[in-house]
């Protein structure tokens, strides 16, 4: 991707995409003054950020045409909503995938026309962007793959459905297994429907292909979380999160190359002992329910109240990376398996038990030397708001320091948390 210097017009493809031009604008205008708000003034932040910073300001524009141009080519794009739609499955069959969650308080009224008020801002924010018809990435979908996971989403997938091809997979609540067995099957169903969907046929080579790159994009992002355990921490977590987010939805061969330029980069850091805040600054471990782009409110308000990010125990976080899939080939059976087994471990929290997430909230904490743990949870998340007091347990128990934080995606209660914040820094 190279920086254009000549602005592109891209307004004749949003309206081919059939958007609402004037709320879109509202979008494009609000988006980079809260970019700008959260990352300009950083020191010595590492100069591969640069990339992010353009992708960010091409986030509807140059991305948009690339999916745009791939699907006039006769190609598809698939939009997902939650980790467990397997990306490697709709690769392997030519098509491409891109994550569709929306971090931003917008198209509200539309949703709320169709769903309660009291739902979580992720779910109401989806809908919105949908309805308000805000989002390139959910028109440039040729489907979207949902899935069962907690039951406000699974309830609008359905409202979603009546508006936009949708096809639900359905995700066991337990681990056991026949739980197992049942999660093959689906992930087979999904290699059905894409096929359908594309007229492609899997093979073991693409495959092995697919698994290969996305173990690559993981691998990179693996880098930049394995270099966040030096003090001085050479990176801040808004910009590791940044990385996280872009990862959901940009050319997977050239993110896993930006990002392997940046984890080089913070290993001379590391090796220098070069950082973006203090050393001895507390650390911070967050945990807790997905934060979409432009969601970046907690970090903003740690770090500016002195703290640094370490890691995230999030979907944009660890989760999404911290497992690949073993790489070994076999039959295509065995390598569809290998893929759901994979994607059947990441444990959130709308499986019960889900004593895993504890355990690695816990471990990540002592890994990454934090000082304290920040769980975060979006208002009427009943699945992470009721986890929340296992996750303070299994702190208690090691002796960690926690607060929890509900907010939703509004800055009205950005004064009163920053309060909350400080105190818990000074008292750690
Ligand atoms: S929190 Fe659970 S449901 Fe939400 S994106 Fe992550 S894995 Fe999917
Ligand atoms: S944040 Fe919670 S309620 Fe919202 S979609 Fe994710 S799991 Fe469901």
């Amino acid at each position: 991707m190279s920086d254009a210097t000549t602005p592109v017009d891209y307004r004749p493809m949003w309206e081919d995409l059939n958007l609402d031009l004037e709320m879109h604008d509202a979008l494009l205008t609000a988006i980079p003054q809260l970019y700008k708000s959260v990352f300009a003034r950083q020191q010595n932040r590492p100069e591969g950020m640069q990339y992010f910073d353009f992708v960010m300001r091409e986030i509807h524009g140059l991305r948009v045409k690339e999916l745009d141009d791939f699907r006039k080519a006769g190609n598809k794009v698939v939009g997902v909503f939650c980790l467990y739609v397997p990306e490697e499955i709709v690769r392997a069959h030519g098509a491409w995938c891109v994550g569709l969650c929306a971090g931003a308080e917008f198209g509200y009224d539309e949703a709320e026309r169709v769903m309660p008020r009291n739902t979580c801002p992720l779910i109401k924010s989806f809908m919105g962007f949908k309805l308000a018809r805000v989002c390139p990435y959910v028109e440039e979908s040729d489907l979207v793959i949902g899935e069962t996971t907690c039951d406000g989403k699974k309830k609008a997938y359905e409202l979603l459905a009546e508006v936009q091809d949708v096809w639900v997979m359905e995700l066991p609540q337990m681990k056991r297994e026949k739980d197992k067995r049942f999660w093959r099957d689906e992930v087979r169903e999904l290699v059905s429907r894409v096929q359908d969907l594309t007229g492609n046929t899997m093979t073991v080579e693409s495959l092995s292909t697919a698994v290969k790159e996305v173990n690559d994009k993981r691998r990179a992002l693996q880098r930049i979380a394995e270099a966040r355990k030096a003090d001085p921490v050479p990176i801040s977590g808004r910009d590791a999160l940044l990385a996280v987010q872009v990862a959901f939805y940009d050319d997977v061969g050239r993110f896993t190359e930006m990002v392997n330029k940046i984890a080089d980069e913070l290993e001379e850091r590391v090796a220098a002992g070069e950082g973006v805040a203090p050393r001895g600054a507390k650390r911070i471990l967050v945990t807790g329910t997905p934060m979409a782009v432009p969601n970046w409110k907690v970090h903003d308000i740690v770090e500016k109240a002195g703290g640094v990010v370490v890691q995230e125990e999030l979907c944009t976080g660890s989760r999404y990376f911290d497992t690949l899939v073993p790489e070994s080939n076999g039959s295509l059976d065995a390598m569809i398996d290998a893929v759901a087994d994979k994607y059947l471990g990441i444990n959130c929290a709308c499986f019960t038990p889900n004593q895993g997430r504890c355990d690695d909230v816990i471990r990540m904490a002592k890994d990454w030397n934090a000082n304290g743990i920040i769980d975060y949870s979006l208002q009427f998340c009943d699945p992470y708001q009721m986890e929340s007091t296992l996750v303070e347990r299994a702190a208690q128990d090691a002796g960690i320091p926690h607060l929890k934080i509900e907010t939703d995606y509004s800055m009205e209660d950005v004064g009163q948390l920053s309060t909350r914040v400080e105190a818990f820094l000074e008292m750690l």
